[in-house]
Formats: structure tokens, C-alpha cells, sequence
């Protein structure tokens, strides 16, 4: 490469790495920055200047090369280095339960347990009453029986898991028969019939995609048929000439010719939403109810706790499931198992739940309160003339698969920049320290503020006052 005077110049003007070293030996605020974080970032910092005196020669000058001023740079290079990459953010989407940004936020209960029990010993597998190894889930299983009225009940990672684990040990080698209308695909390549595939169950669909019939399942079941497996379809809807079979009927269905009947409710709520205005999903409560041998249903997704698979049911198949070997590739840790029981606990005072699981409070909030809070926001930005921001009525999600249909009225804020595209507002948003993520509609940047917490308002007016700030300069 040829370079001219002046690169030649600017590369000899770079500071050395030792030399840079032994500054921020004064330096008293980095005295905790480990040696190697140090070292790198110099060296990064230095690679950058080199790359740029080369590529860009215009965008550096001997004033950029000071010692000084490269050691503002390492700082900053430091601070990315030493700040963890999983970092909270601000969810200005409207879906509440948005499996990208973390699904659900969990109450402040499950938030306490898990501190308390993360950082002691505890009877996580002890009987205490015997003095010798006990049972994982025996933390659970009292009041997952109580709330769903099952006669037992075990958690797994996730619902992913627990479908995985009842299919494996109930139709390995067997068929499992499956409705066309139901052979679900989640996100992130969750798919009934590729999940049935890994256990080893065969799957045997019945009906059409849009009709089944009772006599579909009966006229399938054979010698081997191991299991009658329905699946709450519950990121779309099939809509128009359907027919579907009920799972009590199913439940009969099974009862005559001794089959179990599992459902894989998907978000799995034990709240009513029809009692909240939205439309109804169906609850584990009514499923147990109908007589299912097993359901499976996600910690995370509507009952707000943290990611877990939820399987409760007949202690006869939870016997047998509990059993299974792969249960010790699949299970709970101590911090979700913390989580959950202080989240189910809450469920035990049905009227303040909604209140307490912020998933549950999110989706069921008077949209006056959202007004209220898009209201603060508008007012605190009302005297700076660049920005302009409108409160409109536009509807959040429930996200998460679930509900797929609903659209609940909310308060948003579009809000445009003087002289900055939508697009290029979103992506300023998006790399801000922390993090608020809007989304664009009708070519404009929104923030919906169903979920964007009170605490957080203040955090984005100080956002938008720095991006005015620095277009002023
Ligand atoms: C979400 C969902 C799953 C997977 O649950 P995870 O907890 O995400 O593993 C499985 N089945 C259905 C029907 C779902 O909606």
C-alpha cells in the first residue's frame, strides 16, 4: 500500500501500548480494571487508529493521537469491555410477552426468591423431615396441584422440554395421533411433527386443516396408538368451515379404549382473560377439569414466571414421566425453581394477581393508566421545537404465541425528529445506553407505553433530550 507523508507521519505519532499502560497506573478509577481488560483495550483502541489513518486519513488528525485523548478512548473502549452483554432494555414494542426481548418480567416475590436462594445452600434435593435425598420438584408440586386441580405435577426447562418428555415417554415407538388442524409451528423451529420425530413417537395425522371429526381419532386408533395428543393452536386461528373435537370429548374418546390424552396448551394461563374483556384462552384449570390425562403448558409466556415447562396431570403418567431418564437432561434449576414458587404462590389471591405479575398487570391495565403515562412523557417534551409527538390510539400484543388475534386498545407516542427518518430515530433509540425499542408504523417511530414501566418514562425523555442535544452541536 502506498501511503502518503502524512499517514506515514500520523502512524508514527501513535502512542505505544506500554506507554498508554503505565498512564492508567495513575489513573485512581482503574485500579479494579483487570490487567487483561486493560491490555486488550489499549490494544483495540490503537488497532482502530491505526485502521482509520489508513482507510479514512481525513477523520484523524495529530490532535486525535494525543495521549490524552487516546486514553479517553481506551476509557470508553474499557467501560464496553467491562459492561455485560445481556443488559436490560425498554420495551416501547406493546407486545407484552415478547419472547426476543425476555418474555415475561418477573414479580418482585420471584425476584427476592431467587436472590435468596441463589447465593445459600438449600433443601433444593434434601427431604428435611427424613434427613436424606429428596425430590426437585416436591417444591412445586403441592400448589401446581392445588391451582389446576391435577393430582400431580414436575416442571422442566421449558414447554419445549416438557412436551418432548411426556411424548417420549408415553409414545416412543408408538403412535401418537395428532388433528392436521394442530400440527403447530412455534417460533424458533419448534414444530409438533419434527419434535415428535426426536422421541421416536409416530405421528399419525387425522382430519383435514381445517375439519376434524371425533370418528377421525377412533377410526385411527390401532394396537400401538400410545397416545392422543391436541395442541392449543395458539399463534394462529383457523377461522371459517371448521371443526374441531373437544378435548373432553377426546378425554371419552380415551377413556374407551384406555389411551391418554395430553394437550400442549402452549402459554397455559390459570386466569380467565374473557373476565378482562379480551377473548378467551382456554385455562389449565378447565383442562384438568375435562379429565386430561396430561397437560403441558410454558412458565414464561401468560403465567408470567420465569421460562419453565409446566406438566401437570394423572399421578399415574406423572409417575411414569418422572422417571424417564431424559428428565436429568431437562431439568429445572434452583433460580427457576425459586422463581416459580414465588410465583404461584401469588396466584393463591386470584383478585390481586393481576395486580402483582406484571405479565398479568401489562394486559389487563385501564387504558387510561397507559394515557397517563404517555401524557407524562408528551408534556416533559413539549418545549423543545425539533421534536413533535402525537398520542395516538393504535393496539399492543400479547406476544408470545398467544392470543394471536387480540389487539388491546393502548396509548401510543409517535413521535418524528426534525431532519431523522423514522428508520434512523429507531436505530438511534435502539443503541442508546439502555436500549428503547420502538417500533415504525405508518412510516413513523412508536412507543407504546402498555409496557413501558413509570420508572422507565423519565429514562426516555433524558434519551430523547441527548439526541436533541447533539444534533443542536
Ligand atoms: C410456546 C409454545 C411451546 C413452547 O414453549 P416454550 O416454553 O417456549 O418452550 C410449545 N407449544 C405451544 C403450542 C406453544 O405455544
Amino acid at each position: 500500500m502506498n501511503l502518503d507523508i502524512k499517514q506515514q507521519q500520523l502512524l508514527r505519532t501513535l502512542p505505544r501500548v506500554d506507554n498508554i499502560f503505565e498512564k492508567f497506573k495513575n489513573e485512581p478509577d482503574y485500579e479494579e480494571i483487570p490487567n487483561s481488560v486493560l491490555t486488550d483495550s489499549i490494544r483495540k483502541t490503537i488497532e482502530i487508529l491505526r485502521e482509520s489513518v489508513l482507510t479514512n486519513p481525513g477523520a484523524v488528525t495529530e490532535h486525535t493521537l494525543t495521549e490524552t485523548s487516546v486514553i479517553q478512548l481506551v476509557k470508553k473502549q474499557i467501560k464496553a469491555e467491562m459492561s455485560y452483554n445481556l443488559k436490560p432494555l425498554i420495551n416501547g414494542t406493546g407486545v407484552v410477552v415478547h419472547t426476543n426481548l425476555g418474555r415475561s418480567l418477573l414479580a418482585q416475590q420471584a425476584i427476592d426468591n431467587i436472590s435468596c436462594i441463589s447465593g445459600l445452600y438449600s433443601n433444593l434435593e434434601f427431604n428435611l423431615n427424613l434427613g436424606k435425598r429428596g425430590i426437585r420438584y416436591s417444591s412445586i408440586e403441592d400448589i401446581l396441584c392445588k391451582i389446576s386441580g391435577a393430582e400431580a405435577a414436575m416442571a422442566v426447562n421449558n414447554n419445549a422440554a416438557a412436551v418432548l418428555l411426556c411424548l417420549d415417554t408415553l409414545a416412543a415407538g408408538k403412535q401418537a395421533i395428532v388433528s392436521r388442524g394442530e400440527l403447530v409451528e412455534i417460533g424458533g423451529s419448534f414444530r409438533i411433527p419434527d419434535v415428535m420425530a426426536k422421541t421416536g413417537a409416530i405421528l399419525k395425522e387425522v382430519g383435514t386443516t381445517n375439519r376434524t371429526h371425533l370418528r377421525d381419532y377412533e377410526n385411527a386408533i390401532e394396537a400401538d396408538t400410545g397416545l392422543m395428543l391436541k395442541v392449543h393452536t395458539s399463534n394462529y386461528s383457523i377461522v371459517g368451515f371448521t371443526a374441531s373435537v373437544s378435548l373432553k370429548e377426546l378425554v371419552e374418546l380415551g377413556g374407551k379404549h384406555k389411551i391418554p390424552v395430553m394437550e400442549d396448551l402452549g402459554s397455559g394461563t390459570f386466569i380467565d382473560f374473557s373476565k378482562y374483556k379480551m377473548i378467551k384462552e382456554p385455562t389449565v384449570q378447565e383442562s384438568v377439569a375435562a379429565g386430561v390425562d396430561i397437560v403441558t403448558f410454558s412458565g414464561d409466556k401468560l403465567l408470567g414466571g420465569p421460562q419453565a415447562g409446566l406438566i401437570v396431570g394423572k399421578k399415574e403418567y406423572l409417575d411414569k414421566i418422572k422417571k424417564n431418564p431424559l428428565t436429568r437432561a431437562l431439568r429445572i434449576d434452583k433460580m427457576t425453581l425459586a422463581a416459580l414458587e414465588a410465583t404461584l404462590g401469588l396466584y393463591r389471591d386470584p383478585e390481586k394477581v393481576v395486580q402483582t405479575i406484571p405479565t398479568l398487570k401489562m394486559l389487563t391495565c385501564s387504558l387510561s393508566y397507559i394515557e397517563q403515562k404517555a401524557v407524562q412523557f408528551f408534556k416533559s417534551m413539549q418545549s423543545h421545537k425539533k421534536i413533535s409527538i402525537k398520542i395516538l390510539d393504535l393496539s399492543s400484543k400479547v406476544g408470545g404465541g398467544s392470543l394471536p388475534l387480540q389487539e388491546i386498545p393502548s396509548k401510543c407516542a409517535a413521535i418524528e425528529i426534525e431532519n431523522i427518518s423514522p428508520n434512523a430515530l429507531e436505530k438511534l433509540m435502539r443503541e442508546h445506553n439502555p436500549p428503547i425499542i420502538g417500533r415504525i408504523e405508518n412510516n413513523c417511530f412508536i412507543l407504546d407505553f402498555r409496557t413501558i414501566q413509570e420508572c422507565e418514562i423519565l429514562v426516555i425523555e433524558i434519551a430523547f433530550k441527548d439526541i436533541l442535544e447533539r444534533r443542536e452541536q
